[in-house]
């Protein structure tokens, strides 16, 4: 309980005695005028105040203005521990009255002789040298002619009482200073989620300077949106009666995040019901953030196992397929030597065909070989490359999937441009890349949006190759992760064709950027121009 409300209690409890004790003795009086004005009485004024005085549960006593004690009863010999009242009957109360409360009790004394009533708490020293915590009400008594001859105090034993408050109040300033030290953030919830109180940890961790910020506030105003079922449900169990805990995020007052732990459980009124909810809630944001890093690795090491697999595999592949590549390749050049030699002239297409079917098992021998380097992680092989010829190679390949979703591609190159500085299977890789995201990204979209738009720009010894879509986009949720290993929203889907791109990208010197734009995506491949970078 509050010492303010405990020093009104005590205030309300001595006025209800003040005037329980005048009524009585206003009862007492009309009483005793009764029975001595009775006819025929045996009772005199004198026999009837004694036998009152003596069987009063509680001490009574008459005492001189300047101290003296002229009667006290057995209640007020047993406070003093002694039953003999020589010991204390024309002896001054200041002697078994602990010293520091004479000045207050002197106050009190002329207070009553001057016709007043007064109320006091003080401790005296037993007989047996105990000190013991008093409550005395002190009133005028007056003669006949209305001279005020003693003081008529009641005084009542609170020592027990008092020294219970006082462990209270210690035991509550304790609990405060533990609380308000304490590292770690403890608070008290409502049930709706106010918050009732913090300690400074808590505020720290909230990074609120101000408590009238965070005090009365709602918990929901810090928690993140996507904990606050979590929470909601941590706070039933707790006014359930049962300890839960949970970690979550918070927006700090200063806009920061923070990873918290919580452990709550239920703080109990004396009558056993919830009253509220007491959490310990610790910061273990380096702690997350460090398991995060971890689990990236992790990713990151399980991707380069994945490589290293399909390296070998790339390997093997490369090897078996170079017997029959080297045979096709043979065979159709052995048919154009043939026909030649035939003087065949007018089978110049076939000629045609047979010198594409060469071209194209170098180019898939190029292919194969380049993927078998780039994941071994071999270093690229830079040469001068014509952007346009690469764009229409790929084009080219990608034409058979174009057709199948019936989209448009828009390709815009201005003249003059300087020949690109890249190792060309592997900017190949990335075009491609970029090309069939696009085509999956608007496959499904209406025929008014099936345009992709590739377009070239020379900026800064440098060339901006851009791909454009006109499909949904990628939402701000995602953007974040678009470049991570292994991030796929396609159900067929790997997700390492932008993440191996832009490793791709920077390590030829360049870099691989997304945009939004309404409607769609921009993919940007930046690489260097003719000029080697060492
Ligand atoms: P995958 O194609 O196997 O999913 P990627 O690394 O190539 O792997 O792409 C990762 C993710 O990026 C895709 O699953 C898709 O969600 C998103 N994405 C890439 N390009 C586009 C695009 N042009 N439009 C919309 N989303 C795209």
């Amino acid at each position: 309980m509050e010492p303010v409300n405990l020093a009104l209690l005590v205030s309300i409890f001595t006025g209800l005695l003040i005037l329980s004790w005048l009524w009585m003795q206003y009862r007492f009086k009309l009483k005793m005028r009764l029975l001595i004005d009775a006819p025929g009485t045996r009772h005199s004024r004198n026999d009837l105040f004694q036998t009152l005085f003596e069987a009063a549960p509680e001490c009574i006593k008459l005492q001189a203005e300047d101290g003296l004690i002229e009667q006290i009863n057995s209640a007020g010999l047993a406070i003093l521990e002694t039953s003999m009242s020589s010991k204390i009957i024309g002896q001054s109360i200041y002697g078994v009255m602990a010293a520091e409360y004479h000045t207050e009790y002197r106050h009190l004394t002329n207070r009553v002789f001057k016709g007043g009533t007064g109320f006091m708490e003080f401790e005296l020293v037993t007989f047996k040298g105990k000190r013991r915590w008093l409550e005395t009400h002190a009133v005028p008594l007056r003669d006949e002619h209305g001279k005020i001859y003693a003081l008529l105090a009641i005084t009542r034993d609170i020592d027990k009482h008092k020294r219970m408050t006082q462990q209270l109040v210690e035991q509550r300033n304790r609990l405060n200073t533990i609380i308000e030290s304490e590292p770690e953030c403890v608070k008290l919830q409502d049930q709706s989620g106010i918050i009732i109180e913090m300690n400074p940890a808590g505020l720290a961790l909230l990074s609120a300077t101000n408590p009238d910020g965070v005090i009365g506030h709602s918990v929901y105003e810090f928690i993140r949106e996507e904990y606050q079922q979590r929470y909601k449900e941590l706070t039933s169990n707790v006014f359930n009666g049962v300890r839960d805990n949970m970690e979550f995020e918070v927006n700090t007052v200063t806009g920061g995040r923070r990873w918290l732990e919580t452990h709550a459980a239920p703080l109990l009124d004396s009558n056993g019901r919830v009253s509220a909810l007491l959490a310990i809630t610790r910061d273990i944001d380096g702690r997350k953030k460090n398991e995060l890093k971890l689990r990236n690795q992790q990713q990151e090491l399980a991707h380069m196992c994945r490589l290293n697999t399909l390296g070998e595999l790339a390997s093997g592949l490369a090897h078996e397929l170079k017997q029959p590549l080297c045979a096709i390749s043979s065979y159709a050049e052995s048919a154009v030597m043939l026909n030649d030699a035939q003087g065949c002239h007018e089978n110049k297409k076939v000629n045609d065909i047979l010198h594409k079917i060469v071209e194209e098992t170098a180019r898939a021998s190029g292919i194969i070989n380049g993927l078998r380097d780039f994941v071994r992680k071999s270093s690229p092989v830079p040469q001068a490359i014509k952007i346009n010829g690469l764009l229409d190679e790929i084009l080219e390949l990608m034409e058979p999937e174009r057709r199948r979703w019936g989209i448009k591609i828009d390709v815009t190159i201005p003249a003059g441009l300087s020949a690109a500085w890249v190792d060309r299977v592997q900017t190949q890789q990335i075009m491609m890349n970029l090309i069939n995201n696009a085509i999956q990204a608007i496959n499904e979209s209406p025929q008014s949006k099936k345009l992709l738009e590739i377009s070239v720009l020379e900026k800064h010894d440098q060339l901006h190759i851009e791909v454009r879509d006109f499909a949904e986009g990628i939402s701000e949720l995602l953007r974040p992760h678009l470049f991570t290993s292994f991030f796929t929203t396609k159900p067929e889907g790997i997700g390492i064709g932008l993440s191996l791109s832009r490793g791709i990208a920077e390590a030829q010197g360049g870099q691989l950027n997304y945009q939004s734009v309404q409607p769609g995506s921009v993919f940007c491949l930046i690489i260097p121009c003719n000029i080697p970078r060492r």
